[in-house]
């Protein structure tokens, strides 16, 4: 028999669980073991083996390999046949430094790949979907994984089905289906045994794993998980997409492609040059000429960027998640440091969402109540001149009998369980001395209604001695459009005067920047009560009352406001909340600068074209009483304006506005499993702070990598200058050096590539924001990495520094100096011309602009990279493999102090006459 067709006694007793306790932890350890897990078999990851050979497939190594083999060769065809040991042996040396050099490249890709591994896992891990589970009598939230069969499992709006689950309890309970039926309309669920065999959409009693509820709630036991479910037979693996590139990785991709095809351009003029120079064509000369070029050519291109692009990128993802904003695509860092509109929730993300009711309004009189928080101390005051009675009962029985909330005391802590709005009502109903199990005995709830955000309330059919009753509360304003009358003292009031003193109540609520909610009821017939459509139960009601609630703005908000408004980006309040209510906050809290500023409401926005809408958006900081659809259009039309947009929602209509817009944003902790499925950014602690600080982060990384690109393309412009200078002018001898010597030896230009160069540029990656990162403009987010005139200033920088080093390595010729000892003076040339430039290249500005000593990381490197280079000249060891040489002080303190001079001269005219191109 299938689970559809049994009954759900014979269920609950086959798997020996009861409705209201759920699993024991032994029964849950039993059944995961006879059962299984509920996961689906993940896809292998690579060995580590793999991973690190995977670098030897690179087109740069294939490349160095080939540089390997030939000087290999070149050394056995000197020391065999011709007998020049001096060749083999520089030969050899030459083989064995570039072998090693590819060891290190395949141990750092390995040490990357495996570490971006290990974060990507354990930002994953964060991001694991959640169920409400009842176990040993209590409600908790778990780990969606850690579901076994015979779970009693709760759902309600917004959650994913978690297993394949059968109804047992539904309130209105809807799901959608779509990955298995290709059915795109919700189903509605119900709860009766199916006798008949059916296929998958027509089993309405079931729920599957991975639909989602989209309206109502329900009470189901878990049947079958992981592999076993529906959706885990048809999916034997799940494609686990993990952390897709970015687009600027892309970018530095195609970069690096088109370096390679110049580089092997150069490799083939040089090689063609050099041959002809030197007039011999002998086999000897042929490899030594060949593995030159491509060494040389190799080291000119920046190998080292993809690298470092992806550990950034990577680190900055895990350093925003430590600040509490878990980022599902790396391509979301590089945007939200473009984001120019931030459009925001009001509730719970620039509120504290803990909220307290301090006034009412009840059959027609006023009433303050004291006392903040959850405790239900706090005593009730009837505003009203002269003796009045105090008369608030079916007010109360109202917001106590509408309300899925708890408000527990455990160990001397008030424990709230569910919705803010509801724990409000319920600390005011006890208040009161009111309580929800206390009015059970004498009515039972036959029908939920749920709340939703489209309809902005929830229903309660009640039946009791004198009948049936719908106990409604919602949003005032939209209460008052479907009442026919008001409660004043006990009768009934349909008078035009009452309807306004209720409006003037809520208005003067609403000023107060408190959250209002209505209460009202009426009394129906057992047919309607049973089997009314939500639309006719939800009308004609009796308006009993208004809640003011209030929501205290969090503090932290204003001030990071501030900040977004001083980095030109914009803040936008998209509410549920009354329009009066949403003004009062967002003056409040700084995002409109006018008491009376300008509020667009959801029923006028229906009304406007998007051509209207295009035209006032950007005028328009707060929205009121939208519903989540509207979220959709307001993303678009920003987007139409060129602007980035981040936008947050929090239920389950939320999700196509957060697919929309260019961030989701959804929360980690209120936050339904569909909008966080759907958002890039999630913030694990709900504050609208972590937006600010995510986009802090997102443009200091761009920033940051924007620096290194910088560098490490201007070193090897210098590089290639320098190479080819010397290989078109350097044609006859000049003392005691031949003609035809290369500015610098391969092995100096690798040792610049892989040390001098890549570590420092890597520093950068960690370095700090520059001070006024947050007082510029967004990025445009269509603008490459190199606009805004890197090109220039690399390419001004990469020739100002690679003419050096030709001119170092021609005046030391000049000057006596042997060919070794040459080559090792523009060797250091361009090793301290570079750790200059790298306090340069950390500014988007001067040199000037920026303390040296802001990133002792950096220092740290630039102290390593300088100090090894010095010692790679002295040591023999390396003297005779680099073919360096050692040098007298002064001219160590030349070649030190001068290669200053071009970043100081150059830095400081760009500050002097502030030249952008510079
Ligand atoms: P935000 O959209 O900024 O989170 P919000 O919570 O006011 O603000 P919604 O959740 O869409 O937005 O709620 C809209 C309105 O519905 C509220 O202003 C309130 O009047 C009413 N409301 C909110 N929660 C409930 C509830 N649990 N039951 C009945 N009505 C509610």
């Amino acid at each position: 028999m299938k689970f559809y067709q049994k009954s759900k006694e014979e269920l609950l007793h086959s798997y020996d669980v009861k409705i209201d306790r759920g699993l024991s932890s032994t029964q849950v350890t039993d059944n995961r073991e006879r059962y299984g897990e509920n996961k689906l078999p993940e896809e292998k990851e690579e060995s580590y083996l793999k991973v690190f050979f995977k670098s030897f497939k690179e087109p740069i190594i294939i490349v160095l390999l080939g540089a390997v083999a030939l000087s290999f060769f070149s050394s056995f065809y000197s020391f065999q046949i011709v007998g020049d040991k001096k060749h083999g042996l520089e030969s050899l040396y030459e083989a064995i430094a570039i072998a090693i050099l590819i060891i290190i490249n395949a141990f750092l890709g390995f040490w990357q790949e495996i570490s971006a591994r290990k974060n990507l896992n354990s930002l994953k891990e964060m991001n694991n979907r959640f169920a409400s589970v009842l176990r040993d009598g209590a409600l908790e939230k778990i780990s969606s994984n850690e579901l076994v069969v015979g779970d009693i499992v709760k759902v309600t709006v917004g959650d994913f089905v978690e297993a394949d689950i059968r109804w047992l309890e539904l309130d209105e309970l809807q799901l959608i289906e779509s990955h298995l039926t290709g059915e795109a309309d919700a189903i509605i669920k119900n709860i009766e045994v199916i006798n008949e065999n059916v296929e998958i959409g027509d089993q309405t009693n079931m729920g599957f794993s991975g639909s989602i509820v989209s309206n109502g709630q329900g009470i189901g036991i878990v049947v079958a998980t992981g592999e076993n479910t529906e959706l885990g037979k048809i999916s034997q693996l799940m494609k686990d997409e993990g952390i897709k590139s970015s687009p600027l990785q892309e970018t530095v991709k195609k970069l690096t492609k088109t370096l390679m095809k110049i580089s092997a351009g150069i490799v083939l003029l040089t090689f063609v040059f050099g041959l002809i120079s030197s007039g011999e064509f002998s086999i000897n000369s042929i490899t030594s000429v060949f593995s030159t070029s491509i060494a040389l050519a190799v080291a000119s291109i920046p190998d080292a960027l993809p690298v470092v692009l992806s550990i950034v990128l990577t680190i900055g993802a895990v350093k925003m998640s430590k600040n509490k904003g878990l980022i599902k695509t790396l391509s979301s860092v590089e945007t939200l440091g473009s984001t120019s509109y931030i459009c925001s929730d009001k509730t719970g993300t620039l509120t504290q969402n803990e909220m307290t009711v301090t006034k009412f309004y009840a059959n027609g009189q006023l009433y303050n109540v004291d006392g903040l928080g959850y405790s239900s101390i706090g005593e009730i005051h009837l505003i009203a001149k002269g003796e009045k009675n105090i008369n608030f009962a079916q007010f109360m029985k109202n917001i106590v009998l509408c309300n899925d909330s708890s408000v527990k005391e455990v160990e001397g802590q008030v424990k709230t369980f569910g919705n803010p709005t509801e724990v409000a009502l319920t600390v005011l109903g006890s208040k009161a001395g009111y309580s929800k199990n206390k009015l059970l005995k004498n009515n039972k709830i036959i029908r939920t209604l749920p709340f939703s955000s489209s309809r902005k309330m929830m229903s309660v059919i009640v039946q009791n001695d004198e009948g049936f009753y719908v106990y409604t509360k919602g949003a005032p304003d939209v209460l008052m459009e479907k009442a026919s009358g008001i409660l004043i003292g006990d009768i009934v009031d349909q008078s035009e005067q009452s309807k306004d003193n209720f409006i003037k109540v809520v208005d003067d609520y609403a000023d107060e920047a408190l959250r209002t909610l209505a209460v009202a009821y009426k009394k129906v017939d057992e047919e309607e009560a049973l089997y009314g459509a939500t639309e006719d139960v939800e009308k004609d009601f009796i308006l009993t009352g208004v809640a003011g609630i209030i929501d205290p703005p969090r503090e932290e908000v204003k001030e990071s406001i501030r900040q977004l408004h001083d980095a030109n980006i914009n803040v936008v309040m998209i509410t549920g909340d009354h329009e009066k209510t949403a003004r009062a906050i967002a003056y409040d809290l700084g995002i409109v600068k006018e008491k009376n500023a300008t509020v667009l409401k959801g029923i006028d926005l229906e009304e406007m074209s998007d051509q209207k809408l295009y035209a006032e958006v950007k005028n328009v900081n707060v929205y009121a009483r939208v519903t989540p659809e509207h979220k959709q259009r307001i993303v678009k039309q920003l987007q139409n304006h060129q602007q980035v947009v981040a936008m947050t929602g929090d239920g389950v209509n939320d999700a196509p506005a957060l697919r929309a817009a260019d961030i989701g944003v959804a929360m980690g902790i209120t936050g339904t499993e569909v909008t966080k499925d759907s958002a890039d950014l999630i913030l694990l602690d709900d504050k609208f702070t972590t937006i600010e600080k995510s986009v802090y982060s997102g443009r200091t990384i761009y920033a940051n990598i924007k620096n290194f690109m910088r560098h490490e393309l201007t070193t090897n412009v210098a590089e290639v200058l320098a190479l080819v200078l010397g290989l078109v002018l350097f044609r006859s001898s000049v003392g005691n050096v031949a003609a035809m010597t290369p500015t610098l030896t391969a092995l100096m230009v690798l040792w610049v590539n892989m040390v001098s160069d890549a570590i420092p540029s890597f520093s950068l990656g960690y370095d700090v924001a520059e001070t006024d990162l947050m007082k510029e403009k967004p990025r445009n987010p269509n603008e490459s990495i190199l606009a805004n005139h890197t090109w220039s200033r690399v390419l001004i920088r990469g020739t100002v520094m690679g003419t050096m080093v030709y001119l170092g390595f021609l005046l030391a010729a000049q000057n006596g100096l042997n060919a070794s000892e040459a080559q090792t003076v523009a060797f250091l040339t361009l090793v301290y011309g570079q750790l200059w430039h790298v306090f340069d290249a950390r500014s988007s500005r001067t040199l000037f602009r920026r303390n040296p000593f802001g990133n002792i990381r950096l220092v740290g490197a630039v102290l390593f990279a300088g100090v090894s280079s010095f010692l790679v000249t002295i040591i023999p060891f390396f003297n005779s493999v680099m073919g360096t040489a050692q040098l007298t002080l002064p001219v160590y303190l030349l070649v030190i102090f001068i290669p200053a001079l071009p970043t100081l001269i150059l830095s400081g005219i760009k500050e002097v006459f502030k030249i952008k191109i510079w």
